[in-house]
């Protein structure tokens, strides 16, 4: 019956991140490097309002965009942290994680034939979505550019069919984050133009150095952006699958039809929990930012001292370095490298053709795996 399967579905690969993952598990004593989320526990008082949440029954199905508590809540965060100011009643909604978010996002936007601008290297969770809906994804090449997206290297890609641009800072895989005056130019650039922007924000509280800025704060451009974000990352909550979208009413609407059909509404509990965050976890990013500046600061310097050219990460919890002299393919790097050090990385090519050429090492491990996995890279590379 596989001949009855969508050709959609059928040519969806599993994501690069996935095959390395699982290849792995299959390696014993291996350190692993690969994995896109943090480490630390979920704190305390989340985990306690969890436990109370279903001691007291609260089981049942919430409203389908969520909690309006947890609406408020989320809505006074993004105003808090990032200035944007979104209506909790009409212009929220709960997702079960910032993947659901972005699925019903592009659902709702997108039709056959729309065309989406992706930068290159990115995230290899967008294209397949993107698929799906029949859209076609086009991607800028962000390389030259220290990998950030900037009007100038947009503006060419926009045609008559693009309906909307993919953005992501601090950026899985590259860790960049936009500056203000980047996002200015980018905001300028689309200002007389019809094309929505998705603006991934998972990563906005782990940024090191400048606070995070929105690209929605920018004059003209609340009406066409969906913020996407959520407490993966953030909160250390990434089992717990809660996300958000902040978008005008007249988009949000259509977009809570399709997240209604698509799972009714977000965990329950998970909603307690995500209010307990919000409310009295605002700062629960702060401790681990800490960590995390410390073992990006540890493992770039490291690379550097290896002879690997690489941007300096300003968010997220990922390196991107060049592998391009070592004259081996981003894959053929990793394996080789998995074969004889046991250390596991993702192959740049996981972040689309935009990849190759780089591996992406996740710091969101402990320092003495970090160390570790270091020297046995440092070993690696020397005899290569
Ligand atoms: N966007 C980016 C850029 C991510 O890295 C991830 C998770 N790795 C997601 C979205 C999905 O996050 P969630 O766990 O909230 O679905």
């Amino acid at each position: 019956m596989e001949h009855l399967v969508n050709p959609r579905v059928k040519d969806i690969q599993i994501s690069g991140i996935r095959k390395i993952s699982n290849l792995v598990s299959t390696y014993k004593d291996a350190l692993t490097l690969t994995i896109g989320q943090p480490d630390f526990p979920t704190p305390d008082h989340i985990m306690k309002a969890a436990h109370a949440a279903i001691d007291a029954h609260k089981t049942t199905y919430t409203p389908n965009p969520g909690m309006l508590e947890l609406r408020q809540a989320a809505s006074a965060f993004v105003k808090g942290k990032y200035g944007l100011e979104y209506r909790p009643e009409s212009e929220v909604i709960v997702t079960s994680g910032a993947s659901q978010a972005l699925d019903i996002t592009l659902r709702t936007i997108l039709e056959e034939g729309s065309e989406v601008i992706l930068p290159g290297p990115i995230y290899p969770g967008y294209e397949p979505l993107v698929r799906l809906c029949g859209g076609v994804p086009v991607y800028a090449d962000t390389r030259n550019n220290g990998f950030k997206l900037t009007a100038e290297l947009l503006e060419p890609h926009i045609t008559e069919k693009t309906r909307c641009i993919i953005l992501c800072y601090p950026s899985n895989p590259t860790g960049r984050v936009l500056s203000k005056e980047e996002l200015a130019d980018i905001a300028k650039l689309l200002e007389n133009k019809s094309i929505f922007v998705i603006s991934d924000e998972i990563y906005s509280e782990l940024i090191y150095g400048q606070p995070h800025v929105s690209l929605a704060s920018y004059p003209g451009m609340r009406e066409k952006t969906i913020v996407i974000n959520g407490l993966s990352k953030s909160h250390s909550m990434t089992g717990w699958r809660i996300g958000f979208t902040f978008a005008p009413e007249e988009i949000t609407q259509h977009m809570v039809k399709v997240h209604q059909y698509n799972v009714t509404c977000a965990s329950s509990i998970s909603q307690y929990a995500a209010l307990e965050a919000l409310t009295n976890g605002v700062d629960d990013a702060l401790p681990m930012k800490e960590a995390y500046v410390q073992r990006r600061d540890f493992v770039y310097k490291r690379l550097l001292d290896m002879g690997f050219e690489l941007e300096k990460p300003e968010g997220a919890f990922y390196l991107f370095p060049s592998i391009e002299k070592f004259k081996l393919s981003s894959m053929d790097f990793t394996m080789k490298l998995l074969e004889e050090q046991k250390v596991a990385v993702v192959p740049g090519d996981a972040f689309s053709i935009y990849g190759e050429g780089y591996i992406r090492i996740s710091y969101a491990y402990g320092m003495d795996i970090l160390e570790k996995a270091t020297e046995r890279l440092e070993m690696f590379v020397r005899k290569l």
